[in-house]
């Protein structure tokens, strides 16, 4: 079974660091290369020199795996055509007004063939070495998918579901064997009530809300005891050998996005372990989590002590 062990990033933690070193020098396999949170944007200008074959050959050449991990709503769909083509879009569930910043609405067979479509360019032009594919939605936490007559009984956690079940099917064409991610994030933190996942589909579980002061099995946290559930009900559904585990133990920008010097998380070693031990304990291979904002400037104010610790971490149990 591959395991992985990771670090996700934006192009600009790399000012003052050499993250390719690091990430050896730590024992850490994998790299996730993330265009960035908030409003829709196009990814490939927000991605820069990390989208480029020199860069994947710099990966290559360190022996490392990489994926692009995007919320690609304006890749998926061009969000311009809201006004002229409406009906492409989701339709919100107070006014059934159209949503222009939102993602799609997956019932209309037009909007299928565009995800197909623009899915196979993204991963043409976006390769990964590990043959798994994360295009997901919009960075919202609801007024994202649609409550058309045609939707309505479809939760935001089917919607994306069924978006990345049609991606997962197109991209079999370009790249056999190829995976997509359910991400179970915001709206969709949750399992899929009425869609099932294709064999090519598995689940990323970013659990964006969760306590760093409490593992999640420690049920004196009541923000865990959720967090624990909605995990153990989405492996009803999907495979722990393939899910994938996106966390935010190194995460600074979780913390904040501005200001100077980036802020350290707080990321108690005794924690981030027994969560390992109960991801890995659960079947669960693959690990990663964000380190946004762990730049130069990063690493100078507050040392790389806790990044070596989440690899000797992972290292124990994966
Ligand atoms: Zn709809
Ligand atoms: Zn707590």
């Amino acid at each position: 079974m591959t395991t992985h062990k990771g670090i996700v990033l934006v192009p600009s933690d790399f000012n003052g660091v050499d993250w390719i070193q690091k990430l050896n020098q730590a024992g850490l396999d994998t790299l996730g290369l993330h265009s960035g949170g908030g409003p829709a944007h196009n990814v490939y200008d927000n991605l820069g020199f990390t989208a480029t074959d020199g860069f994947r050959h710099s990966l290559v050449a360190a022996h490392l795996d990489w994926e692009y991990e995007l919320h690609a709503s304006s890749m998926l769909i061009d969000h311009t055509l809201a006004t002229t083509k409406p009906e492409l879009f989701p339709k919100a569930f107070r006014r059934l007004q159209v949503i222009p910043d939102g993602n799609w609405c997956i019932s209309n067979p037009e909007t299928q063939q565009m995800i197909r479509e623009n899915a196979k360019e993204l991963a043409t032009r976006l390769p990964s070495s590990t043959n798994r594919y994360f295009f997901w939605g919009a960075d919202k936490q609801n007024n994202d998918w649609c409550h058309c007559k045609k939707c309505q009984s479809l939760t935001s956690a089917d919607q994306a579901l069924m978006t990345a079940n049609i991606i997962a099917e197109a991209l079999q064409e370009i790249k056999p064997g190829a995976q997509v991610a359910f991400l179970a994030y915001h709206s969709t933190f949750e399992p899929p009530e009425t869609v099932s996942p294709s064999p090519h589909v598995f689940l990323e579980y970013a659990p964006f809300f969760r306590c760093f002061h409490h593992a999640l099995t420690d049920a004196s946290c009541a923000i865990n005891r959720k967090h624990r559930r909605i995990l153990e009900a989405l492996l009803q559904t999907f495979s722990p050998e393939r899910t994938h585990i996106l966390e935010y133990w190194l995460d600074s920008s979780l913390y904040d996005r501005v200001n100077h010097p980036p802020a350290k998380p707080v990321f108690i070693p005794s924690v981030v372990e027994e969560d390992v031990r109960f991801y890995t304990s659960l079947g669960i291979r693959s690990i990663t989590t964000f380190a946004v904002r762990q730049d130069g400037e990063y690493f100078a104010t507050h040392g790389d002590k806790e990044l070596f610790q989440y690899g000797e971490i992972l290292n124990k149990y994966l």
